[in-house]
């Protein structure tokens, strides 16, 4: 059975941690002491890599001089020993695992999607810094038309899809979506169960495509309601989508 656990790191990340039968693989980790922690004596199959921030990529060179495993991930990046594209796939963990570019928080962004063999599971997503629990990443590189592109293509996924983010910020970006969306039944009680979680000290994700384009405002870009919102808060009478997104993202930048 595949495990997914979140390894924290820094003050905010998470360096997820994929076993399958003794079978170790991590996802940007940033850092590599707590992998090594997380691992005990256990030797590291393989390393994936989103884009190339060095809180993604840090660890990397430490982690490869003591498992000497193989970096997959954007051939921008040095320590890539296998540098990945959109389309490609390789076989994971007894599953298939799918690579989407996604770029707007950095251009080489890449989101890896795990579709196991049994096909009752649902797919898990590894985004990095493009899709956020109720919210998305800065646009550190790329355009809001790319974002926006990157983040429709994630929203098209099953609405059951796992999405393992890189990053808990999850309280801090419904609060920001509570005010691009303040009718929003739905957000409410999310941030009720996420407020819970935190005071308890537990991580909010993963959270599910389905849950994000109930609540994430980044998704909600044609819904009335957040485009009137966008409206007051910097967008054209006659924004579209992209245009609503744009507004949102920078409102958001000095929430
Ligand atoms: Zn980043």
């Amino acid at each position: 059975m595949l495990t997914i656990s979140p390894i924290p790191a820094f003050s905010d990340n998470y360096i997820w941690h994929l076993e399958k039968n003794g079978e170790h693989w991590v996802v940007d980790p940033g850092d590599a002491r707590p992998v090594i922690e997380a691992l005990k004596s256990a030797p590291l199959a393989g390393i994936l890599i989103t884009h190339h921030h060095p809180d993604h990529t840090g660890g990397i060179a430490q982690l490869v001089h003591r498992y000497q495993c193989p970096v997959y991930g954007p051939g921008s990046i040095d320590e890539v020993s296998h540098p990945l594209k959109d389309g490609d796939q390789l076989s994971l963990l007894g599953g298939k695992l799918e690579v989407l570019a996604v770029p707007g928080h950095t251009l080489d962004h890449l989101a890896l999607l795990l579709q196991l063999s049994d096909a009752e599971a649902p797919p898990h997503l590894f985004c990095g810094d493009t899709l956020f629990a109720g919210g998305c990443g800065r646009l550190f590189e790329g355009t809001p038309e790319q974002m926006y592109g990157s983040l429709r293509r994630l929203s098209d996924l099953p609405p059951e899809t796992q999405v393992y983010c890189a990053h808990e910020y999850t309280a801090a970006n419904l609060r920001f979506a509570e005010a691009a969306e303040p009718g929003n039944a739905v957000l409410h009680n999310r941030i009720s169960q996420v407020d819970s979680l935190r005071a308890q000290g537990e991580p909010t994700l993963p959270s599910t495509i389905g849950e994000e384009l109930a609540t994430n405002p980044f998704l909600r870009c044609h819904i009335p309601a957040v485009a009137r919102r966008a409206v007051s808060h910097g967008a054209g009478e006659n924004a579209d989508e992209v245009g609503v997104f744009a507004a949102l993202r920078q409102w958001k930048d000095n929430f």
